[in-house]
């Protein structure tokens, strides 16, 4: 089997770094795409079978020079992970236009964008895209009305796509973390809220950036070449549970 090439959008740090370095161990090559240039290039330095692309994957001109950087540069793409996103919690009220705009141009209008850039390319290879959406996108809570909404239209949009392009072997699925100790979780994440995570979450802890880079390559391999259209959530059964966890947790105690 030739080599196969993957872009990850936001790869300069967090999940999309821990998924660039372990399609590298899967043997394939990786074109790292960032906004944060001087990250971007630390990120990549010591990475071979990377190439490093400044790329704001919501501005159109961008994105198309991109994939035609990845096209000169490797001659084919096999997988496209939609992976940068941004989050700002705030109140309605709080949530003036700007806001909202700037988390749909990442977190929508990004995804949109990369897919149908690379569409041609992933036709002709058969190959997969993984979306990045989030618990957040399944269940409501508050100050999420931009960053849930914007994560709930990506579970759709991979709904569509997966339908669209199953024509052409074109397989789109949606990976959905639950709480994962990066930078966008630090900044909108309080100790208080954090602690309240782990109450609600069946396996008690966040998860590692490994934990979602495994469900991201596994998605993008051979061993899931008949799943397309599905959402996996990555969450330690946060998404599955229902109310009062920290409750029955207690009760359990005194009975065993
Ligand atoms: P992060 O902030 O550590 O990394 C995100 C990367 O995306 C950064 O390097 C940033 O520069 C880049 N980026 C942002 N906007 C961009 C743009 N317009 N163009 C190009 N690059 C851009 O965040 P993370 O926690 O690794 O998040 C990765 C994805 O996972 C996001 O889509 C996020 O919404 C999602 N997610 C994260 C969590 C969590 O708890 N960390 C939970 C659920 C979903």
């Amino acid at each position: 089997m030739s080599i196969r090439i993957a872009i990850v959008t936001g790869a300069a740090r967090g999940i999309g770094l821990a998924t660039t370095k372990l399609f590298l161990e899967n043997d394939w090559r990786v074109a790292m795409v960032d906004r944060d240039e001087p990250e971007l290039q630390v990120a990549s330095e010591n990475l071979p079978g990377t190439i490093s692309i400044h790329c704001d994957v919501s501005v159109p001109e961008m994105v198309q020079e991109m994939v035609s950087t990845v096209l000169a540069t490797f001659g084919r793409i096999d997988a496209l992970i939609n992976n940068a996103g941004v989050a700002v919690f705030e109140p309605l009220e709080k949530t003036d236009f700007d806001i909202w705009r700037t988390i749909m141009s990442t977190n929508l209008d990004g995804v949109f964008l990369c897919t149908q850039a690379t569409i041609p390319a992933l036709k002709e290879s058969q190959g997969a895209i993984v979306n990045i959406a989030s618990i957040s996108a399944l269940r409501a809570s508050t100050l999420r009305v931009a960053y849930g909404t914007s994560k709930a239209a990506v579970v759709h949009l991979t709904k569509q796509l997966a339908i669209e392009l199953g024509d052409y072997g074109v397989r789109v699925n949606c990976v959905s973390p639950g709480p994962v100790k990066t930078r966008l979780a630090e900044a909108v994440h309080s100790p208080e809220i954090i602690k309240a995570y782990y109450d609600g979450i069946p396996l008690n802890r966040s998860a590692t950036e490994q934990d979602i880079a495994e469900a991201v390559v596994f998605l993008c391999s051979t061993k899931a070449s008949y799943i397309t259209g599905q959402m996996l959530a990555v969450d330690g059964g946060f998404d599955a549970s229902g109310i009062g966890l920290p409750a029955l947790r207690a009760s359990r105690a005194r009975f065993t």
